[in-house]
């Protein structure tokens, strides 16, 4: 079992951005966003339970699941995204604690884009938070995403605010900054995590 840094952060804050720099020192990324897609690929029970209930408009024609139409009835029907919640969580969940006990590094990294959300803070030994103010996100997300303003600042106003983040974290990364002081930040984090990987590691 790796010992599990979690790394959240807003919208377009920047946590693609640091689990690459995690990546290319050899750690191992457990990417919550990509085992949300996992849980609901063709063939999957996730899948499947969700064309029980709604039928095959959920379906795109190659059997894959037609997520825009999906959004859209869990926006219009608060019943339907319980459900569908009380159906994925779960599934992603199990398959987070999994990945991260199969990971191989010293330590792995668990990207959750909704760990304060979701309540996901005892996955991790140890909580990162990449932080930079409202303003930056917006200008980043639209200069990285064909995407509206408004769209921007509704996602904003529906994920957690930058100090319940705060609040939880053990570490925190200013990337308000450059990427090259991004990277000094990195390198500093990673160094204590070794540290304190090799000690829980060693029962310490
Ligand atoms: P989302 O939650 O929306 O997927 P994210 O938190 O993963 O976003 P990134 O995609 O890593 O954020 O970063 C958002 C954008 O900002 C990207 O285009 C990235 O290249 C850019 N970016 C990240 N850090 C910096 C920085 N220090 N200086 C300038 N641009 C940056």
């Amino acid at each position: 079992m790796a010992w599990v840094v979690g790394l959240t952060g807003g919208i377009g804050s920047g946590k693609t951005t640091v689990a690459d720099r995690f990546a290319a020192k050899g750690i191992d990324i457990v990417d919550a966003d990509v085992i949300a897609r996992e849980v609901v690929k063709p063939g999957s029970q996730g899948l499947d339970a969700i064309v029980a209930r709604f039928g095959a408009l959920a379906l795109n024609h190659d059997g894959s699941l037609a997520r825009a139409w999906l959004r859209e009835r869990v926006f219009s029907q608060p019943d339907d995204k319980q459900w569908l919640d009380d159906l994925l969580h779960p599934l992603i969940r199990t398959r987070m604690i999994q990945a991260c006990a199969d990971a191989q590094s010293q330590y792995c990294l668990l990207v959750v884009p909704l760990l304060v959300e979701n309540n996901l803070m005892t996955l991790a030994d140890r909580i990162l938070v990449v932080d930079v103010d409202p303003a930056t996100q917006i200008t980043r997300t639209l200069a990285r995403d064909q995407v509206s303003q408004q769209q921007v600042q509704a996602i904003l106003a529906a994920q957690a605010s930058r100090q319940q983040r705060l609040d939880v974290a053990d570490d925190v990364i200013d990337n308000t900054h450059t990427e090259a002081e991004l990277d000094r930040q990195v390198d500093a984090l990673h160094h204590t995590y070794l540290t304190l990987a090799t000690q829980a590691n060693a029962g310490v």
